[in-house]
Formats: structure tokens, C-alpha cells, sequence
């Protein structure tokens, strides 16, 4: 009884339409209800017409319309799919991945052994797969592999507004996958599929195909949401306002479900908690989110709550919210008929919106409060796609993954504190950082747009108007504000040498592409060309290098191609297990409490006092002792993790050690994945890395030391000498190849009193002045064996060329500067 109705038997009288097959689906009556209300399904014919007559098809449609469940199996029923041909769905989050993969499933009625996942480290992928789930990264290092994706009939970009830059790179790739395989008399089908409008990029692009695809649009049943927003914007407790915003929807407003978006895992957590002790249905499941709860325990406290008398509803017009109103939707907000709300007590306290809340009130309907972030195990996730128990009212509280990612039913309210937590990247130092911004408009278009998905909705943004309107329209693509030193790796390991002339959706800076392939060669992953002719077709020529055998090397590894160099080098002298433990600790954030946070009370303040001093104590144990200690902090976060792992890695050890317990478990967790990935790599090396490894020797450490070095060869700096003081503020200070400004090693750094001549720092910090982190000590004479690309034989420049960083406005130096004082007759180094 499916109501699917093959393409070709309706549009029959079209010689062009392939044959009509159908492969009939087995799905249950309640799927098949839920599915026939999906606006895509009105659209299906139209869809796989133009499947079947395009090689390259975009779908554009309202998050929540079936695109990433339905249109898969459109093209399963239609035969798409076989035992020599996958229909492939690349995701940019791996949360979409995983859940999509289990919902399509069970749509279908199939096992995970025919509807899979493939994320970066997991996947359930069989010889029976014929519908493929995964993240972006996975599918670009198939085309690694098999360059012409035989195994895929259909290909599917899902999220493409997203603008990852995988995804991006994937359009550019299959822009020229799809003729070839044309050519060899295989077609692939591409079909890129989009949230929002956007999609110019793609179609206006004639680098991109030489043909228009055809743009088809879904229209998705939108009900109106009425957007509030808040009149004055919080600075920084946007949390709390939060918390309180959810209090005063849950006790004012009728039925229907709260979708609270913030920016991060932790402060998902702390909202939760703290909703959870304010509207407590289960005095004994306050915080664990595993305990399902027990519908007749609700009823028994639904019960014992004392029933007041029933009164209307007031009118939200809570005062702190300038209300924009919407010409319909607002007849909802009567509840006098609403069953939920009639049961439940009604605060008339309205309108004080910035006192606290009483944390401890339980005078409301129960609410069901879930996270939900990308991280959070799968089976977690689930359960915000079922029903709360019957009298609760659903509340998320998700991260940027409920934007356009997951569909989330029942939601009518959403509350949006306008902030989403990204990556930075420093155009200088190239080390990334999380920070949290402001959104853009058709984000916080996006999110609104998630209340009204079955009936009249409120979106509640807790910021100004004015501040929305400063928002930028879209966000750029991820591609244009990142170094793309990885990215450029795998392009020259598909043998894409000349980036430049890549059919880039929108392509990255040349400065970006130029800084990417200039260190790349320099850490040997590209063979460097001869050097002839003047400056600028030098630079062209640096932008077709070629990969190096040990550029195919790095770009097996998951981490950035600076870590990547450290772990190929690390083969000799059992260096392995610690390069990898080093490169897991810097590539995971802040190892270490901060006590230096201001304090509340004098009592806190001693407190975090005596804390401090035990970490640095700690610091200075796991420091080693003699030679050891020229690895400097490096060696404290070898010590530190071993440490740890000797105790078990607990929650206690980590507290009283100031270590962060999250960074401890996620530095457990990238040790294993790299151990299994170098497993693969090299086959003879038959490496078990143990968690509780000994200490290196001091033999290892120097080794640890010219690695590290290898890997981050432009991150070299030098003190300034006596002779060279121009002014104070040269005083104790640095010269890095990267930046003209004096720099100086963190006074959290084991070796800030120690001030070696020459050092290796990880990154850079700006706060006051320019810190260096993750400090080293580099003997002179290794760098000429290690690092000849950015050695100057002879004498300094007397004017060396400045180059123009157009992004930060920030001069950079020439490099030999730094490097003057090494001599060069020493003995080469053993790595
Ligand atoms: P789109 O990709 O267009 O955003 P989806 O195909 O993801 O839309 O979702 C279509 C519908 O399927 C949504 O209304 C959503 O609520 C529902 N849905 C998706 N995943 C699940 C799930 N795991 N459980 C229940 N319903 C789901
Ligand atoms: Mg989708």
C-alpha cells in the first residue's frame, strides 16, 4: 500500500525517463502517516524526473521538509540503489550521520546492515549496505582512494548551506567526478541538497558546472512564528537569561514544546541542571539523563500536587520583549482550552524579568528537560524525537546541531540567545581557537523557523532588534576564514597540484593558498620546485607542488599536517606512544584548571589560592629533572597525562591535580584513535600504546624535542640579546619568524623564568602582550639540520621584504632575521 507512484509510469510520455522500476518498501502504517505529511512527498515525482534527467540536481527546501529521510529512499524505490551501487549522503556533522542513518532505517523497515553509517572512527557499513550515511571527511578520503567513487550511484551533499569546508571541496570534486564517470559510461547522480536559499554559489558559478543544474524547491508548510525580541541584550549571562526566559514560557504559556539554543556542551549541561532543580516532576532524577522517566511516577506527583483554580491564560506580553507582531498565530495563545495548561498553576507574576527565578519552585507543570549536542551518545539523542511522557512538557536544550541538522517535533517555543561557538583561526600563528559569536541573520531565521513546524509558534531572541540588524546576512563559508593547510594536503594527495585553478565554490584567499603551500613545503609534505624566473611566477610555480612521499604519509593522519609531520617522524627511537600523547594534548584545549578566576568570597579566594599552588607544584614535578626539563611544558603535559592515567584517570585525581577531567578524557580518547590510525598506517609497527606508559628517557626527550621541532618549524623564536634592545618593551622578549612584535613565553609556562635563547612554541596568545604557550627549548644547531627551508645562509637581509597580512593588518617579518646567530658548522642531527 505505498503510495509511491513510479516516476516513469506517470511521466511515461518523456522518451528520456528511465524504465520504471520499483523496489517496493515494507513500512508501517504510523511511518507511512508521518511520512505523508512531509511537504517533500508532494514534490517526489517532480524530484526524481529531474533526477533522472540530470546528472547534478539541487534540492532546496525549509529544514524539517524530509529532504535528508525521504530523498534517499525515493532513489532506493526507484532502483538506485544495488549490490554493486550505494546511494551515498555525506553529512557535515556526524550527530546528522549517525541518526539519520538509524531513522531511514527504520522508515524502511531495514536493517543497519543495508541502511549504514560511516563516521570518522565508528561506523556499522556491511557488504549489504546500499544506503550510505556520512560525515564529509569520510567521503573525501574514499575519493583518496577511488578517485571516481565507483562504488556510488548516487551521491547526496546534504546540508550544503552548512558551507563546511568538506562539503565545499566535495561540490568542487564531484563537479569533475560526474563528467568522467559519464564518460566511462557509469553516471553518477549528484544531487546537492540545501536549507536555504543561498544556492547561487552553486548555480551562478560556471567554474563550478559547465551546465545550470536544475534547482528544485520545496515548499515546506511553515506556520507563522512570532518573533520576540528582547529589549535590552544581555552582555555576557545570556544562560541565565535563558533559564529564566524558559521559567516564564513553562509557567505562562499553553502546551508545546521548548527549544533553547546555546553554544556549548558544558552550558547545555548547566541549563539543564538548573531547570531540572527548578521544575523537579522526579525528586530523585534530577540530573541523570540516562533514568527514563516513569510515566506513573508523573502521574503520582501530577496527582499530588495541589490543584488551584484554573485561570485564563494572560496574554504573553511579557514586558522586557518588544513583540513584532505576525498577522496570524496569535489565537493559539488562548489556552481556556487548552487540557494541559487547565491542570497546571499559573503565575501571574509577569513582567519582572530580570529578578531571579526561585530555583526551587515546583508549582509548575513537570517539564522533561533534554540535551542534546553533537557529542552526546546516540541513544541520548533519540530520545528527543519521542514523545515526553504524557502531562510533561518537552524542553531541549541543544548547541547549533538543532539549527538545520535535526528536526525536533512538537517544538512551539524557541528560545534563541543569538550566540553559536566557532572556530577562530589566526591568520598569523594559524591556531585555531573556540569563541562564541553572534549568529547571522538567516541563522537566527533558521532557528526561529523551528517553532512552527506544526502549528503557530513564538521564537523568543534574547537580544535587541537593533543588534539583529547588525548581524551579518549569512555566515561566510567556512573555507574563506580558515588556513587551509590541511585542506591543500589532501588536495595534492588526490594529485590536485595546482590548488589555484580548483573549482572552489568560493575559493580561499590566494594569501591562504599561498601561506598553505609554503609551509607544507617547508615541512617537506610537497616537493619544493626549482627556483627560477621572477617573484611572481615563483609563487605560481609554489602553488603547483607536488606531494611527497612523506606528504602521502601525513595525509593519513586526522590531525593538522604540523602534528602530522611530528607522528611521522616518530617511528625512531619508541617515540610513537609520547608524539602521540603530546600531539593529543595540544590538540585538545587547556589541560589545566583556571585559578585565576576572580573569586566571590576571601574564603574562595584562599582556596583557589592553595589550588593554584598545588598545581604548580604538580607542574614542577611533572617538568622531570634535568635534561628532561628542556621540554618544558611539552614534558609537563607528557607528565601531567601519564599521571593521570596511572591514577585511572578519575574524576578525584583530576580535582585535586587541577587537570579538567574533560580534557583528560578526551586526550584518552584522540590517544586511542591516532594509536589505531598509525596501526593502519604503518602495519610492521604493531604499536600498543598503554595508557599508563613510563616516562621517557632523557635520550627520548631530546628526540621529543627535534619532532616537535620539526613539526612546528615556523614557530621558532628567539631571544633578544643585550645588543639588540631597541626599548623596554623588547625587554625579555622574543623575536618569532611570524610577527614583528616582541614576544614573550606565558608566565603559566615551566620555563618563564628561564628564558632559553632559542625556543619552540605551539601558539601564540594575545592578551596583554603576546604570549607564547607550549614552550620548549630548541638547541641553535638543530635547526639547520631540521628546519633548511627556513634557514638564510649567510648574511641577514639589511632590508628583508615585509609581506602585508591584508586580514589582521599585521606586518610580517623576514624570516633569516630570527635565525642569524645559529652557526652553521655543527653536526647534523640524528632524527
Ligand atoms: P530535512 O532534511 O528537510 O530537514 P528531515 O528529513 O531531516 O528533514 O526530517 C523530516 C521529518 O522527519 C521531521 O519532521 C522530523 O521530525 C522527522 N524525523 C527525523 N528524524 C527523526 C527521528 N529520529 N525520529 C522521529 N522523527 C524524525
Ligand atoms: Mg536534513
Amino acid at each position: 500500500a505505498s503510495p509511491h507512484v513510479p516516476v516513469c509510469q506517470a511521466a511515461s510520455n518523456k522518451p528520456s525517463c528511465k524504465p520504471a522500476v520499483f523496489i517496493p518498501v515494507d513500512r508501517s502504517p504510523e511511518i507511512q502517516e508521518a511520512r505523508l505529511k512531509l511537504p517533500i512527498l508532494a514534490e517526489e515525482q517532480v524530484i526524481m524526473e529531474a533526477i533522472s534527467e540530470n546528472p547534478i540536481v539541487i534540492i532546496c527546501g525549509e529544514t524539517g521538509s524530509g529532504k535528508t529521510t525521504q530523498v534517499p529512499q525515493f532513489l532506493y524505490e526507484a532502483g538506485y540503489a544495488s549490490s554493486n551501487g550505494t546511494i551515498g549522503i555525506t553529512e557535515p556533522r556526524r550527530v546528522a550521520a549517525v541518526s539519520m542513518s538509524q531513522r531511514v532505517a527504520k522508515e524502511m523497515n531495514l536493517s543497519h546492515r543495508v541502511v549504514s553509517y560511516q563516521i570518522r572512527y565508528e561506523g556499522n557499513v556491511t557488504d549489504e549496505t546500499q544506503i550510505k550515511f556520512m560525515t564529509d571527511g569520510v567521503l573525501l578520503k574514499e575519493i583518496q582512494k577511488d578517485f571516481l567513487l565507483s562504488k556510488y550511484k548516487v551521491v547526496i551533499i546534504d546540508e550544503a548551506h552548512e558551507r563546511s569546508m568538506y562539503t565545499d571541496i566535495l561540490i568542487g570534486l564531484l563537479s569533475r567526478i560526474v563528467p568522467l564517470r559519464e564518460k566511462k559510461g557509469l553516471p553518477l547522480k549528484l544531487i546537492i541538497m540545501s536549507a536555504t536559499l543561498r544556492v547561487e554559489d552553486f548555480t551562478d558559478n560556471n567554474r563550478l558546472f559547465s551546465v545550470t543544474p536544475p534547482v528544485i524547491q520545496v515548499d515546506a508548510r511553515q506556520f507563522p512564528v512570532t518573533v520576540h525580541f528582547n529589549k535590552k541584550t544581555p552582555l555576557d549571562d545570556y544562560s541565565g537569561e535563558c533559564f529564566r526566559k524558559v521559567c516564564k514560557i513553562h509557567r505562562m504559556l499553553p502546551s508545546g514544546g521548548i527549544l533553547v539554543f546555546l553554544t556549548g556542551q558544558a552550558e547545555v549541561h548547566a541549563l539543564c541542571r538548573r531547570l531540572r532543580k527548578a521544575f523537579p516532576f522526579q525528586k530523585n532524577n534530577t540530573a541523570d539523563d540516562d533514568k527514563e522517566e516513569s510515566v506513573e511516577e508523573i502521574r503520582k506527583f501530577k496527582k499530588s500536587r495541589k490543584r488551584k483554580k484554573v485561570m485564563t491564560l494572560p496574554k504573553i506580553d511579557l514586558d522586557n520583549y518588544s513583540v513584532v507582531p505576525v498577522d496570524e498565530g496569535d489565537e493559539d495563545r488562548d489556552a481556556e482550552t487548552d487540557d494541559d495548561i487547565a491542570g497546571s498553576d499559573i503565575d501571574l507574576d509577569l513582567g519582572d524579568g530580570d529578578s531571579e527565578e526561585d530555583e526551587k519552585s515546583d508549582s509548575s507543570l513537570p517539564l522533561y528537560v533534554l540535551p542534546l549536542y553533537s557529542l552526546l551518545a546516540p541513544e541520548k539523542q533519540a530520545k528527543v524525537f519521542r514523545a515526553p511522557p504524557p502531562g510533561t512538557r518537552l524542553c531541549v536544550v541543544a548547541t547549533n546541531v538543532a539549527e538545520t541538522s535535526l528536526t525536533i517535533p512538537g517544538i512551539k517555543y524557541v528560545v534563541d540567545c543569538g550566540k553559536v561557538k566557532k572556530r577562530f583561526y589566526d591568520k598569523i600563528t594559524g591556531v585555531s581557537s573556540f569563541r562564541v559569536t553572534w549568529i547571522s541573520q538567516a541563522s537566527a531565521n533558521q532557528r526561529a523557523g523551528r517553532a512552527g513546524r506544526t502549528e503557530p509558534g513564538h521564537c523568543y531572541r534574547l537580544y535587541s532588534s537593533a543588534v539583529f540588524m547588525d548581524f551579518e546576512k549569512f555566515s561566510a563559508p567556512e573555507i574563506t576564514k580558515r588556513p587551509v593547510e590541511d585542506l591543500i594536503l589532501q588536495m595534492k594527495a588526490l594529485n590536485i597540484e595546482k590548488v589555484i585553478n580548483f573549482p572552489f565554490p568560493t575559493p580561499p584567499p590566494a594569501e591562504a593558498l599561498a601561506a598553505a603551500e609554503e609551509l607544507l613545503i617547508a615541512l617537506g609534505a610537497l616537493k619544493e620546485p626549482p627556483m627560477t624566473g621572477r617573484l611572481k611566477q615563483q609563487l605560481a610555480a609554489k602553488l603547483s607542488c607536488p606531494i611527497s612521499p612523506l606528504g602521502r604519509i601525513m595525509a593519513t593522519f586526522p590531525v593538522a599536517p604540523r602534528y602530522a609531520k611530528m607522528l611521522a617522524l616518530s617511528r625512531q627511537h619508541d617515540c610513537l606512544p609520547y608524539a602521540i600523547t603530546i600531539v593529543s594534548a595540544m590538540t585538545v584545549r587547556e589541560l589545566f584548571e583556571e585559578f585565576d578566576r576572580p573569586a566571590v568570597s576571601e574564603e574562595e579566594t584562599a582556596k583557589l589560592k592553595g589550588k593554584k599552588a598545588r598545581l604548580l607544584q604538580m607542574q614542577r614535578i611533572w617538568a622531570g629533572q634535568g635534561p628532561m626539563q628542556k621540554l618544558g611544558d611539552l614534558m609537563v603535559m607528557l607528565g601531567a597525562v601519564g599521571a593521570c592515567e596511572y591514577a585511572g584517570c578519575t574524576r578525584k585525581f583530576c580535582e585535586e591535580n587541577g587537570l579538567r577531567y574533560k580534557a583528560m578524557l578526551e586526550i584518552r580518547r584522540l590517544r586511542g584513535q591516532l594509536t589505531t590510525t598509525v596501526n593502519s598506517v604503518c602495519t610492521d609497527a604493531g604499536l600498543y600504546v598503554d595508557p599508563k606508559m613510563k616516562p621517557p628517557t632523557e635520550a627520548q626527550a631530546t628526540y621529543l624535542r627535534q619532532i616537535v621541532l620539526a613539526g612546528l618549524g615556523d614557530h621558532v623564536a628567539r631571544r633578544v640579546q643585550a645588543e639588540e634592545l631597541l626599548d623596554d618593551k623588547w625587554k625579555n622578549a622574543y623575536k618569532t619568524a611570524l610577527l614583528d612584535d616582541p614576544v614573550f613565553i606565558h608566565p603559566s609556562s615551566v620555563l618563564f623564568k628561564q628564558l632559553p635563547e632559542f625556543v619552540v612554541y605551539q601558539e601564540i596568545l594575545e592578551t596583554t602582550k603576546l604570549y607564547m604557550k607550549g614552550v620548549s627549548v630548541v638547541e641553535p644547531e638543530w635547526i639547520p639540520a631540521l628546519l633548511p627551508p627556513y634557514c638564510h645562509f649567510g648574511k641577514p637581509l639589511e632590508n628583508p621584504p615585509p609581506s602585508y597580512c591584508s586580514e589582521t593588518g599585521r606586518i610580517r617579518c623576514h624570516r633569516p632575521s630570527v635565525f642569524y646567530r645559529v652557526s652553521w658548522q655543527l653536526p647534523a642531527v640524528e632524527v
